[in-house]
């Protein structure tokens, strides 16, 4: 690929998108994108449904259309696109080992930003109990199946999981031409606010919150489910499952690689202009806390890509403070501050999730003092915002403390 480039950008989803043309767009020469699909646009280019892109074009996308739209995008600004390369691994002088058409090389740049996105939980990483007949599988590959592929695996399938992507599940399936017979989710509640979880009721699929799966059984296809739900055994019969959400950072090249996670994210830790503990590497998207959506993953992109070519043009000595928390909190991203100078960053806010639905105070103290409290009902997985206070970077001590009560 020749000489070394300024940036590059691993995954063509909305964030590394959005990062690589906010880089050409602030003056940054050589700005590689690298992409192991052979279409640029990560997880959009399947969801056959709006919406998308409203935000950040000012119009209403189904997902190719969307995907479409990054990778004209990165074409005007003159991203070098490469797709087909697939990162192995990442060194700690921003040296990466990239495989193509089976050849395996290295590129090199002055900074890396991973933005390679989030992946569901498989069957298997969720420990389902039952036989293993064909008909389980996950949003993802569902949709790629009838978008790529033009394929309906099943007709009557059991949706588990009650997060955002569920209903996508919901919608793609009714779009082409099957018909879920229930949503069964293991919570007492749903995990997507209304009115995303009246949707399976207003269609008339029955919606089963506090259930648990027993059984999976079938020979060669998926035939029935066995759920339990208010103390009673339910038989729904179905050919096929789709196991939705429960998303996991697609982190493995930070792990590969030898470079450390943020407690609770299993994500690279970043700062609040997306660098992580080693500071020629950044990261933003999906990949720092599964899941948002795409305009939040693009919206991040962008900051996180003016933040870069910021540090291109003057770099800073990095000095960090790490943000202290313990469960019910989940994860904070960014999980470092970094101290010191008194420009804000590119992230405004830090993002928290809990592990469970908790009542109580959620307050962030600096140096042992409340500077932000707010007393309410939490519950996992949905995104709580708090805005970074005056004084967080002349911190020594930044801690998130929750009281139960
Ligand atoms: C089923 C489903 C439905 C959704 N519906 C909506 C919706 O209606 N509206 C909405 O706003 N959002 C929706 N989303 C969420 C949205 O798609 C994501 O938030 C967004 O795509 C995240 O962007 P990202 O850039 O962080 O990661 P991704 O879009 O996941 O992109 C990551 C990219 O990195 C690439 N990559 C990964 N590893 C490597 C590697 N080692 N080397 C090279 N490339 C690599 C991947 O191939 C991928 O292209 C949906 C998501 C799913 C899964």
């Amino acid at each position: 690929m020749g000489d070394a480039a300024d940036v590059i950008v691993v995954g063509s989803g909305p964030a590394g998108v959005a990062a690589a043309v906010e880089l050409r767009r602030n003056g940054v020469e050589r700005v590689v994108l690298l992409e192991r699909e052979a279409d640029l646009g990560g997880a959009t280019r399947h969801c056959s449904h709006s919406p998308f892109g409203m935000r950040e074009f000012g119009r209403v996308y189904s997902g190719p259309a969307y995907a479409r739209r990054l990778a004209a995008e990165a074409v005007r600004h003159g991203v070098t696109i490469r797709a087909g390369y697939s990162v192995v691994s990442l060194h700690e002088d921003a040296r990466l080992t990239v495989a193509c058409n089976g050849v395996v090389s290295e590129l090199e740049a002055k900074r890396i930003i991973v933005a390679t996105g989030a992946r569901e939980a498989s069957r298997a990483a969720r420990l389902l109990p039952g036989d293993r007949p064909v008909g389980v599988l996950s949003t993802g590959a569902l949709q790629s199946y009838v978008a790529l592929h033009g394929l309906m695996p099943f007709r009557r399938p059991v949706i588990l999981g009650s997060e955002l992507v569920t209903f996508s599940a919901v919608l793609t399936c009714l779009r082409h031409g099957a018909r879920p017979v229930a949503v069964v989710e293991t919570l007492p509640y749903a995990l997507a606010r209304a009115p995303a979880s009246w949707f399976p009721g207003l269609l008339g699929i029955p919606f089963f919150r506090g259930a648990e799966l027993l059984d999976i059984q079938g020979r060669a296809r998926v035939e029935n489910i066995r759920i339990s739900h208010g103390g009673n055994l339910r038989d729904i019969a179905c050919d096929g499952v789709l196991v939705t959400g429960r998303f996991l950072p697609e982190a493995s090249l930070f792990l590969n690689s030898g470079m450390g996670l943020a407690q609770g994210a299993q994500a690279p830790a970043i700062d609040q202009d997306g660098r992580c503990a080693n500071p020629l590497y950044f990261a933003c998207g999906n990949v720092l806390r599964a899941v948002e959506t795409g305009g939040w993953a693009f919206r991040e992109g962008r900051a996180i890509g003016a933040a870069v070519a910021r540090d291109l043009a003057h770099p800073v000595a990095v000095q960090r403070v790490a943000v202290e928390f313990a469960p019910p909190i989940k994860l904070v991203v960014p999980g470092y501050v970094r101290a010191g100078d008194a420009t804000t960053g590119a992230l405004g806010e830090f993002q928290l999730r809990f592990t469970a639905r908790v009542r109580g105070e959620l307050s962030l103290e600096l140096d042992g003092v409340p500077v932000w409290a707010r007393r309410r009902e939490f519950l996992p997985e949905r995104r709580v915002l708090v805005p970074m206070p005056a004084g967080l970077q002349a911190a020594q001590r930044i801690s998130f403390c929750f009281r139960e009560g």
